[in-house]
């Protein structure tokens, strides 16, 4: 696919220069949150941020919450795929058995051609017929095939966008101009695609900037990259993301091309829900389609919590993971930063496995939890952050 990842932006790049040329600046940038739903998510995360009380760490994150499985990076004739986004949500359900399916088609196909048919909108009237919440829960993002490095149109990385209202600009040059765009957006929420897929997509080895930080939360283990080594150089320099497993569908084969998910806790299987766990990074990666890894802290404070506080000096950290259909466990891991390898518990190559961890706690850090299946796949938790 490598091919047609050069291609595209590359064509965006030529498409964009007419765009601009013919005096149309594009999207007109994003409104922010002019969706009701959007709205009342927002919402329903500032009470659980307020839910912090005496007995509560600040930034603790508490809830009932069950594990759903999804596919968040697709594509459709929309961009360099095939079929349609109605065609991909019956597909992702029928066939791929999925919970969740977020069509994110290629953000300057969805322009084309000139003056715009407006796939945007059809893409979301297709998601809302095929939205049922508390069944299936369908919805529409962009990738942004963010920055080039020129003359060579290299790309400095791909972001996927998800809860925009609007698209983006249509072209943006250097991935900086992408990060505005992201964090001028309070609704929106980020994800690193495919990190290393060329030897470029390192957003300049994950260069940080805190106010972007707010709303990129989500990581992928998809893709020709060391992703599990670079999910680690993104975590220490001080990114706040949870692990997503996509399959970046280029084919009619949503939710079946392999067994690659991304799972999230969520409270019911609604976008408001997914809303709040992807703003609360309460997700997780797996190569295993029915698999499941969950991580808390001090038994109450879930996974993706970043928590205001280190000063009882101690952690506990209890880590549970099941499989589905039977596939054993061999261990689970606990890995702190620079992917020190802190501790580990044998499973026996049982399906369902649980361990907990007691560990010091001396300067601000983070864990994050790995189980290792007996056929090679492999599961991570997002992490959980302590923080002055
Ligand atoms: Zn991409
Ligand atoms: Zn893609």
């Amino acid at each position: 696919m490598r091919a047609i990842k050069l291609a595209v932006p590359f064509m965006a790049l030529i498409l964009g220069l007419l765009f601009l040329v013919v005096g149309c600046g594009g999207g007109g940038g994003n409104n922010g949150d002019d969706d009701a739903a959007d709205d009342d998510a927002a919402d329903d995360d500032a009470a659980d941020d307020d839910a912090a009380d005496d007995d509560t760490e600040q930034g603790c994150v508490e809830g009932d919450f069950n594990p759903y499985w999804g596919d968040l990076h697709a594509h459709t004739s929309y961009s360099d795929g095939e079929e349609t986004p109605a065609d991909a949500f019956a597909y992702a359900r029928d066939v791929g058995q999925l919970d969740i399916m977020v069509v994110t088609d290629h953000l300057e196909q969805l322009y084309l051609p000139f003056p715009t048919t407006n796939k945007w909108e059809k893409c979301h009237e297709q998601a809302d017929a095929a939205y049922e919440p508390g069944t299936y829960l369908t919805d529409c993002g962009f990738e942004y095939g963010s920055g080039f490095i020129l003359p060579l149109f290299q790309s400095t990385g791909h972001n996927n966008v998800f809860f925009s209202a609007d698209l983006f600009p249509m072209i943006q040059l250097d991935f900086h101009d992408f990060y505005n765009s992201l964090a001028q957006c309070a609704a929106c929420i980020g994800q690193f695609n495919h990190p290393g897929d060329s030897d470029h997509q390192n957003w300049n080895n994950f260069e940080y900037f805190a106010d972007v930080d707010e709303n990129m939360n989500l990581f992928e283990f998809n893709g020709d990259g060391p992703t599990w080594d670079m999910f680690f150089e993104a975590l220490d320099v001080g990114w706040h993301v949870s692990p997503m497993n996509n399959q970046d569908n280029h084919s009619a084969d949503w939710g079946a091309k392999n067994e690659d998910r991304s799972g999230f806790y969520l409270a019911d299987l609604t976008r408001e829900d997914l809303y709040n766990a992807m703003k609360d990074r309460r997700s997780f990666m797996s190569y295993d389609k029915d698999a499941s890894i969950k991580m808390m802290a001090n038994t109450k404070c879930w996974m993706g919590s970043i928590i205001k506080s280190y000063q009882t000096q101690t952690v506990s950290l209890a880590v549970e993971v099941f499989d589905g259909d039977g596939d054993g466990y061999a261990t689970i891991e606990l890995y702190g930063p620079g992917k020190m390898l802190l501790d580990s518990a044998d499973c026996g190559g049982q399906d369902t496995c649980s361990a907990q961890f007691d560990e010091d706690v001396l300067s601000p850090t983070y864990f994050v939890a790995r189980a290792n299946q007996t056929d090679g796949d492999f599961l991570v938790s997002a992490p959980i952050w302590i923080e002055p």
